[in-house]
């Protein structure tokens, strides 16, 4: 077995609300949740396990939670109806899975891999997704599942600011959660989950689901979750850039996701994040607005969350 150095890092989506907005029993659980979503991926890491399960078991407990924009709490669209996008990618063999539009799906990126496995189509939309989910055997929930009170506040808020021509928060906006992992064998994965911005146009698909654009992973090189307005990120073709940077212009991945979030979008006055680990097992989760909920076990093992500026250790986490 090959000793590459096993790293994990994840995000909850650069759209976090300010600190006052909720309360400090909030941002704690909060930060409970991204060391639980790190604990899962890293368990499957530690083991020898490969990076594609690692970031599908943290982007999983990331759905499960309340306090994310995917799965259990995602946004709403314009119609109250929460449409689910996600996506899974295997850097060793450019193998990818996803879906768009998901409404019925628990766990959407557990559609993305099985889908991935299929190795058949790489994106399902609406109805069809839903459906290949559950004929693979998948959970499959009412839509009102994924509603939250937060989110039908956010919506209320959404339609006021849009009413009213009052610019809205990040934190109102959007949000999506993502991980990227390298694993003992030095391969790399990603996989996002979002439910998009809060009032978005029914059908309307994000970057998330799309591979080069909100997930990309290519061993060697790099993996990347991205997340902020998806329409920009499309536009650069952000983690295929990213890794384009790096594997032709000879970039760091530091370099390469700094420029992306602050120069490439960041610059268009976007609020822009994302977390990416490069084939040496170093990781990085940059983002230029007031917070990112990230997590990352790096290279030696220290485990940090964050919501806002400050980082809270949560230990040196076993390796073996
Ligand atoms: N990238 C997501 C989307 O546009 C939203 C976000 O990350 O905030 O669907």
């Amino acid at each position: 077995m090959s000793s590459a150095p096993i790293a994990l890092a994840l995000h909850g989506g650069c759209g976090t609300l300010p600190p006052d907005e909720l309360t400090p029993a909030e941002w704690a659980e909060s930060r409970d949740h991204l060391a639980e979503a790190l604990r899962a991926g890293w368990d499957v890491l530690k083991r020898g396990g490969r990076s594609l399960d690692a970031v599908e078991a943290t982007v999983v407990v990331l759905e499960n939670s309340p306090h994310f924009n995917a799965g259990h709490g995602a946004a709403l669209n314009a119609a109250h109806e929460h449409e689910l996008d996600s996506a899974i990618m295997d850097g060793a063999t450019l193998s990818a899975g996803a879906v768009a539009g998901a409404q019925r799906i628990r766990n959407p990126v557990k559609a993305a891999r099985a889908l991935l496995e299929r190795n058949e189509a790489i994106l399902l939309i609406g109805p069809a997704a839903d459906r290949f989910a559950e004929e693979a055997g998948l959970v499959v929930v009412e839509n009102s599942y994924f509603t939250t009170p937060r989110r039908i506040d956010m919506l209320r808020r959404m339609k006021a600011h849009k009413a009213s021509g009052t610019a809205a928060s990040e934190g109102e906006k959007h949000g999506t959660v993502g991980a990227v992992a390298c694993d003992r064998h030095g391969h790399l994965a990603a996989a996002t989950s979002t439910g998009g911005y809060t009032n978005k146009p029914p059908g309307r698909v994000g970057d998330s689901p799309l591979i080069g654009a909100g997930t990309y992973a290519r061993d060697g090189v790099c993996a990347v979750s991205c997340t902020g307005m998806g329409e920009y990120f499309m536009r650069a073709v952000a983690g295929h850039e990213i890794a384009a940077q790096m594997s032709l212009a000879g970039r760091s991945l530091d370099e390469a996701t700094q420029a992306m979030v602050f120069d490439v979008i960041g610059k268009q006055g976007i609020g822009a994040g994302l977390c990416a680990v490069d084939a040496a097992g170093h990781v990085v989760v940059p983002f230029n607005t007031v917070g990112m909920y990230r997590g990352f076990v790096n290279a030696d093992g220290d485990c940090y969350v964050g919501t806002h500026a400050d980082l809270e250790f949560r230990g040196t986490w076993d390796r073996n």
